[in-house]
Formats: structure tokens, sequence, C-alpha cells
């Protein structure tokens, strides 16, 4: 009883709920089906964070909300641009805390100037636990996983920009910000859910991509889902020697058990997947290590994405030198891979590939590696 009188006391965030958890809450207070369809497009895609905004519900329906919900709504704590178009956001996360998250927007432009692909780099967690030896979010240790809605405001609060600036959506999310999409399984799968669910964000699961370093159970149950997104492997080095070295969590899922969990997947999904291998100097960066690539992209049809690093300070690995890179990719291409690579973007403003991090004042929070 005490408890019951405690619950109705806390206001209900709109946003921690699924779209059926949505549907359930508001039939408990008599509302028809399609009046939870109204609410979850003002809450996704109209973007308000307030209920007097939701102009199709009664006067009576939008006070009764105001007394038992609220809808909470990431706050935009800086904004950095780089000189090639690509923004850093830095979010404040509604938490005692007072944690941040990051986010990229990467543009791309045609010949004429107009936007193209205006991609989005969203992420997952407050830090990430896997300890990746390359990555600055590593560094930082874990601290919490985002909720679904945390993960989907940020979409949502670029897209605003987007809209503004270009006059357009963003086109493609992927989940390669920071922390590992899979250690964060539901708040990924049902962000997904809402960005590509039509009365959401709208966005084909196509243009979807999580990415992983490997955790074999979620990229199963992911396969199982039939979530339709992409899937996109970190792999960053072709053995186990190397695989070991800067990412701990090859030490107990390996690339046998990787080999298996991707066979698994493509063969319940049927969709190619991807690898990206951020090149470093002198460590993955041999005629060897492309044969051993080679191999990999073979276990099902994939593709093989090669990232240009962006130097992070106090990481003792490079990036590799044009020489090599161009005598790697020949290794792949004539080997009949596919492989493109991807040059880094907003170095300026360390944004690229495991340079986010957050900086003031962070304690270490929990990592897979031992201090
Ligand atoms: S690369 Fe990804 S999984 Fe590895 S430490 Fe960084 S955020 Fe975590």
């Amino acid at each position: 009883m005490e408890k019951e009188k405690t619950d109705t006391l806390l206001k209900k965030d709109l946003k921690s709920l699924n779209r059926a958890d949505l549907t359930e809450f508001l039939s408990g207070l008599g509302l028809a089906s399609y009046r939870s369809d109204q609410v979850f497009q003002w809450l996704y895609q109209k973007g308000v964070s307030s209920f007097e905004e939701m102009t199709n519900l009664s006067k009576d329906l939008r006070a009764k909300l105001e007394e038992i919900a609220e809808v909470k709504r990431l706050k935009v704590h800086s904004k950095q641009e780089s000189k090639d178009g690509t923004i850093k956001f830095l979010f404040q996360l509604d938490d005692p805390n007072d944690y941040k998250v990051e986010a990229v927007m990467i543009p791309d432009f045609y010949p004429d100037g107009a936007a193209n692909r205006l991609t989005v780099c969203v992420s997952s967690q407050v830090g990430c636990m896997f300890g990746c030896s390359f990555c600055a979010t590593g560094k930082m240790g874990y601290f919490r996983s985002l909720t679904h809605g945390e993960i989907v405001d940020q979409v949502q609060i670029i897209n605003e920009l987007t809209e503004e600036r270009f006059d357009k959506k963003i086109t493609n999310i992927v989940y390669m910000g920071m922390g590992e999409p899979l250690h964060n399984y539901k708040a990924v799968v049902e962000s997904a859910r809402i960005i590509s669910d039509p009365l959401g964000i709208d966005l084909s699961p196509r243009r979807i991509t999580v990415s992983t370093v490997g955790l074999t159970k979620q990229i199963k149950q992911l396969a199982d889902e039939e979530t339709g997104v992409n899937l996109a492997i970190s792999l960053h080095a072709a053995n186990d020697e190397k695989r070991d070295e800067i990412m701990p969590i090859n030490e107990s899922l390996n690339l046998e058990k990787l080999e298996e969990a991707v066979k698994y997947y493509f063969m319940k999904t049927e969709q190619p997947l991807t690898y990206e291998y951020l090149l470093f100097d002198e460590f993955n960066d041999s005629p060897q290590d492309a044969h051993n690539l080679v191999q990999i992209a073979r276990w099902v049809p994939s593709k093989v994405n090669i990232i240009m690093y962006n130097d992070v300070a106090g990481v003792a690995l490079k990036r590799a030198r044009e020489e090599r890179l161009n005598k790697f990719m020949k290794t792949l291409t004539d080997q009949g891979v596919t492989a493109t690579v991807r040059r880094s973007r907003g170095d300026d403003i360390d944004a690229g590939c495991g340079q986010l991090a957050i900086r003031e004042g962070q304690e270490k929070g929990k990592s897979l590696v031992k201090a």
C-alpha cells in the first residue's frame, strides 16, 4: 500500500517506455490505442517535450498527463564544429552524477555544396568497460548505460539541427560512439525500433548500423530478433594474438567464437556485414595481416572498412602510413574483398573513431582491464 502511494507521486517519464508499454500505460488511463499512437508521434516524430504542445489531445487529458507523467529530454551542453563540417555534440544527461555523452554528425556534400549523406554517430553508454587500448572512451571505464529515450534524443536533437541548417534530416545512424552497443542490448534495440518506426523518426533500419566488439551471444540474439539493422564488427586485428593485445574481450570471446556467431547471424538474416578495421602503423598493416583479414572477410558475405586512425594522446598505436595503406588495400582488393578506406573526419575537434571521451574531472569507471 505504502509503495503504491509512493509510485503515484513519481511522474512517469514517457520516453522510458517502449511503444507497447506506452500503449499499456495510457490504456490504464482509459485511453484508446489511437491516442497512444498520437502521443508516440508527439514524442518521437515531432519531438515535443511538454504536454501543452500535444494539441490534438483534449485539455483535460493534457492536464491529467501533466499530473502523472513527464517527458525528459537531453540538454545540449556544448557543440564543436570542425573545419570539415563535422559537429561534435556534448549532451548533458538528466542524472544526479552529472554524466555527459558525445555524439557526432558527419556531413557529406555534393560537388555543388548541397548536403548528401548526414551520418550521426550516437553513444549508447557513459564510458565503456571493454578497455580497447586505442580508445579514449575505453580509458574512462564504464559508468552506466543509456536508456532508449536518451539514445533517441541524440538523433532527434541532431535532426533538428540538420533540418534547420541543411533542410534535410539525418540519413544514416551508426552506433559507434561511446560505449559497446550490444552491452546495452535492450535499450539499443528499442531505440533502433523507435528510430525506424514510421510513427517515430521513420528512418529505414537499413540505414542504421549497430557495431560490436564481438559479443557473440548478443550477435545471435540480434539475428533472432529480425530488427533489420546492419551489423558491424569492430575487428581491428585479424589474428588472436594481436587482437588479445589491443582488445581484452578477445581473450574470452576469440576469433573462433566470433566466426561461429557471424555465421549464425548471416544464416538467420542473410544480411552481409561490415568489418571495421583501424589501420595502425606497423602493428596490423603488414601483408600477412591483410591475408588474415581476407580469410575473415570470407566467413560470410561482407565488406571491410579500413579506418584511418586519429591518434589519441597516451596511445602508442599510430595511424598507418599511406604507402602501407595502399599495399594493404591492394592485397584485399586483389583477393576479391570489397574494401573502402574511411578517412578521419573532425580530427581538429577530437571527433574521430576512438577519440570520444569526457575529460572534465571524471573518476575512472569499471573496466575489463585491470588497473
Ligand atoms: S572501441 Fe568500443 S568497445 Fe572498445 S573501449 Fe572503445 S567504446 Fe568500448
